[in-house]
């Protein structure tokens, strides 16, 4: 993979419509473990075959075994509890609305000191099976996970401070990392959203913190708090680990009455280089996400870019040119090997989110074409 613009995707797929219902029945005891395993792994196939015959580089299993990107690790390590939104505060559905905020109704507050437990590599070990090519593997990060799930009287006992709890939940996926890289997986994404909503935060917070902080109980600490506690989290994860490639990807949601609208993740400079990483994963295609070239001036040495090309939000399939456009605003002004290409962030992050399957195959299709159109001008 040496020839530069390699294609992958941020992570998620939408669930084909049978496996959703199934999810529901099998939670009302009316569709038995054994018939939700079979369509799974169905999904989890049929979603390989697409991006394979998109000619995706480097692929991911979908998520299609995942409640969503992030409470999954309820699921999976010991120390979780999941429950449905309203029972962190009766009146969630109201903040929510209020301040114009998207949240999985689903959510793993931790109840109990973590347990080691794998996270997701019986997933890789199922997906690996179906194709031949390099795998992504998505983990939700730390400081992710810290403002998700530590919430002031459920979490206290097991963990009397939110960072108390980052740091814990740190060095059990810095051991899934090692495990997921010892079994041959070519890229592991560390997903931090959280920090990249932060772009939308000052002297206040932005309005994920701001819900977070009505629901959970959890107080804003400032902008460069906020961006040090992060990096430093994502670092003990990372800080060390050799022979696979780490990434870690950042959501952006404009807002349009934010003064920060049409800035980017530059905000996080100088901090944001600190991150041991091998690549940043980032969101380019909604308006007011700012010019990448303002951010990525500042790379350093091997430091590779994801670069958002296709929007996850649009239903519109961008053309091969419109894709190379985008690109373009990186192409030639860094090596070619160091641009990756792949939609802004994963088509679905939720379970329950529909974005028709179809499309996001065809916006794939558009990708791999624009990658072939920009290897044989700069590559
Ligand atoms: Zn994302």
């Amino acid at each position: 993979m040496t020839k530069g613009f390699t294609t992958s995707v941020v992570g998620s797929f939408p669930r084909p419509r049978e496996l959703v219902e199934a999810v529901e029945g099998h939670a009302k005891g009316k569709v038995s473990r054994e018939k939700l395993d079979s369509l799974i792994r169905d999904a989890t196939a049929s979603t390989i075959r697409g991006e394979v015959d998109a000619g995706l580089d480097v692929i991911t299993d979908g998520e299609q075994r995942r409640s969503s990107f992030v409470s999954f690790v309820g699921d999976k390590i010991p120390g979780f509890k999941v429950m449905h939104i309203t029972a962190l505060n009766p009146k969630a559905m109201e903040i929510l609305k209020k301040n114009k905020v998207q949240l999985t109704y689903t959510r793993a507050v931790v109840t109990e000191p973590l347990r080691e437990s794998e996270i997701a590599l019986d997933e890789y070990r199922a997906a690996k099976k179906l194709a031949s090519r390099p795998f992504k593997v998505t983990l939700p990060a730390p400081y992710l996970v810290m403002w998700e799930s530590w919430h002031k009287s459920m979490s206290k006992e097991a963990y009397p401070t939110p960072e108390d709890f980052g740091h814990a939940y740190a060095k059990l996926l810095r051991l899934e990392v090692v495990r997921l890289r010892d079994a041959g997986v070519s890229f592991v994404q560390l997903d931090e959203p959280m920090l990249g909503d932060l772009t939308e935060a000052g002297e206040k917070p932005d309005r994920y913190r701001k819900v977070l902080n009505e629901l959970y109980g959890h107080r804003y600490r400032g902008f460069r708090e906020e961006l040090k506690l992060a990096v430093g989290l994502l670092n003990e994860v990372t800080k060390g680990i050799g022979g696979v490639r780490i990434g870690v990807h950042m959501d952006r949601w404009p807002n349009k009455d934010s003064p920060y609208f049409n800035i980017g993740y530059e905000r996080f400079l100088p901090d944001l280089l600190e991150t041991k990483t091998d690549q940043f994963v980032l969101e380019y295609t909604s308006q007011g996400t700012g010019d990448p070239w303002a951010l990525i001036k500042s790379f350093p040495g091997k430091l590779e870019i994801g670069l958002g090309v296709v929007s996850v939000q649009d239903y519109e399939v961008e053309t091969p040119e419109e894709v190379v456009a985008r690109a373009k605003k990186v192409a030639g002004r860094i090596e070619p090997e160091r641009i990756w290409l792949n939609p802004d962030c994963g088509f679905a992050p939720g379970m329950f989110r529909s974005f028709p399957r179809e499309i996001a195959f065809a916006k794939l299709k558009s990708m791999t074409k624009a990658a072939e159109v920009l290897r044989e001008e700069f590559a």
